[in-house]
């Protein structure tokens, strides 16, 4: 299929909006009051510092809402004013948080069932509003709704548009696409479904085995067995391998990204010598400003001397789980936490220990005076922030 083809003329189709529909004023009110927060602007004005009772609070000079999920969240409520009765579904959760999704469920915009890991586009009909997420959506999707006459709200983040296109150039060159993602992330989901051959690799050790493989070959089946699921139809590493393109998604560790696109680069260098390397391998610079700064000041306020570190956003969500990564790396004592309600009595947290499922943790926050250190993913409003804050202060005063 040839995707670009079909992107360009989807989007200048009549039923087909991805900007906005000029409520921007109305949408900013409403988005001001339900996310942002007074007090987390009183911390950024004072060096992200704030200090109560025994308790510093130091929160990141860089966190929360990304300008793309301002502009999707904005998109979606915008969409529903300017379709009052339509029906609007949304083919993922707009972005990784469960109070924006839950103030578009009240707004009665539907997410779209899935069964058995399927999505059940069966429940739209022609004519009904459908949004698609700050990640996108895969071209397959697109293209059902399109046929189905549905009208499409696209809100994908420019950024994840501009992977898309370094896929579109790998294709045009019959490359490979190594895309540095989750291969069943929606992000990469769609990502890959932009690519003609693909292989996803999730961090730097299967890039190394993939550099070993492209330099000294190996066992194929092995290969096969150990990418599973994370390859286009048909891909053979002993053909597929000899030219690549390097793509990623957006949210990854950004200094793994890099580190995977050099390791890489050198691996076709060696492979087929240095005047050869642009007749083999392809990078383009897609990694996300925002993504950037966050883990730039997450490298930054892990260098002050916290006692501990609180990292909210949706367990689901990637970018928050590269910044609790970073935490637990740098060895400090950090809760990954998705709102304030898990803050619970008794100096008690829930939270997600990383690869693990939630678990409490008792005497949480520990006696004496106390550093804790804040941050929080890109899809996270300020105003879940700020709750966390005043639970850690009110419950931390309570045990004094
Ligand atoms: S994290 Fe980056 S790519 Fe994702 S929505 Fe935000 S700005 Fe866009």
């Amino acid at each position: 299929m040839d995707t670009k083809a079909f992107r360009r003329s989807l989007q200048q189709s009549q039923t087909y909006h991805r900007k906005g529909f000029g409520h921007e004023e109305e949408v900013a009110n409403v988005m001001n009051s339900a996310y942002q927060s007074s007090l987390i602007q009183e911390i950024r004005e004072n060096n992200y510092r704030m200090k109560r009772g025994n308790v510093t609070i130091q929160m990141a000079e860089s966190f929360g809402f990304c300008w793309g999920v301002e502009r999707a969240v904005a998109m979606a409520y915008e969409t529903r004013q300017h379709f009052p009765t339509e029906n609007i579904w949304i083919t993922n959760e707009i972005i990784h948080n469960p109070s924006v999704n839950q103030h578009l469920k009240e707004m009665k915009v539907e997410f779209i069932p899935v069964e058995n890991g399927n999505k059940d586009f069966s429940v739209v009909d022609a004519g009904d509003v459908v949004i698609l997420p700050a990640f996108g959506a895969s071209v397959q999707e697109m293209q059902t709704l399109n046929e189905k006459g549905c009208k499409i709200v696209d809100t994908t983040c420019p950024w994840v548009s501009k992977v898309w296109n370094s896929v579109e150039k790998h294709k045009k060159r019959d490359y490979t696409s190594i895309i540095h993602g989750k291969y069943n992330h929606e992000e990469t989901v769609a990502t890959s479904s932009f690519a003609d051959k693909y292989l996803v690799v999730l961090n730097y050790k299967e890039a190394e085995y993939v550099s070993n493989y492209i330099l000294n070959g190996g066992d194929r089946q092995e290969f096969l067995a150990k990418f599973v699921r994370a390859y286009s139809e048909g891909f053979d590493p002993d053909q597929d391998l000899k030219q690549i393109g390097i793509a990623n998604q957006t949210t990854m560790l950004k200094s793994e990204t890099e580190q995977i696109g050099k390791l890489l680069e050198h691996t076709m260098i060696k492979k087929y010598g240095p005047d050869q390397l642009n007749n083999h391998f392809q990078s383009f610079n897609t990694i996300c400003d925002a993504t950037q700064e966050r883990q730039d000041a997450m490298i930054d306020i892990l260098d002050q001397p916290l006692d501990l570190m609180v990292v909210i956003g949706g367990f689901n969500s990637s970018n928050t789980t590269h910044l609790q990564e970073m935490s637990v790396e740098k060895g400090i004592l950090s809760y990954h936490i998705d709102c304030a309600e898990r803050i619970l009595a008794d100096n008690q947290i829930e939270h997600k220990p990383l690869g693990k499922s939630l678990e409490i943790q008792e005497n949480w926050l520990p006696q004496g005076e106390i550093l804790v250190g804040i941050t929080s993913g890109a899809s996270t409003p300020d105003k879940v922030v700020e709750e966390v804050i005043e639970k850690i202060f009110s419950q931390k005063l309570s045990l004094v």
